[in-house]
């Protein structure tokens, strides 16, 4: 998609702090951090929110949940543990429409959430 934030962030039009990425995903740190540690991954395919998925998305979703997992692993807050949130749409609060998966750590989060 031309018109992406994420997008231009994969391509490298934009900037990013990178943290991992493999064949599927790319990961990049929170320009707003809501965590001491707070990091964004991403499908390299453009996907808008969680209701455009459909079965051939599986494995790219799988991927990203794997990247979120090993990001905590590499950067050691596993064991103490951490959030990851997708936001879908107006009431989930999501603002860029390319799906991503926050992973937010070194912190204790609260629940229910805002
Ligand atoms: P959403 O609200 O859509 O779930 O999350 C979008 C996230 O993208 C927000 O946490 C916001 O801080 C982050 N963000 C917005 N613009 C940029 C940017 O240009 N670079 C990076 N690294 N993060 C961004
Ligand atoms: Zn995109």
């Amino acid at each position: 998609m031309t018109d992406c934030l994420f997008c231009k962030i994969r391509d490298g039009e934009i900037p990013s702090e990178k943290v991992y990425e493999n064949e599927h995903v790319l990961a990049f740190n929170d320009i707003n951090p809501a965590a001491p540690e707070h990091i964004l991954i991403i499908p390299k395919i453009h996907i808008s929110t969680l209701n455009d998925l459909k079965k051939e998305h599986t494995q790219t979703m799988g991927e990203l949940i794997l990247a979120a997992k090993e990001i905590a692993k590499l950067k050691g807050f596993s064991e103490l543990g951490y959030r990851t949130v997708f936001n879908c749409n107006e009431h989930g609060q999501q603002t860029v429409f390319h799906i991503h998966l926050h992973l937010l750590g070194e912190r204790q989060m609260s629940w229910p959430p805002g």
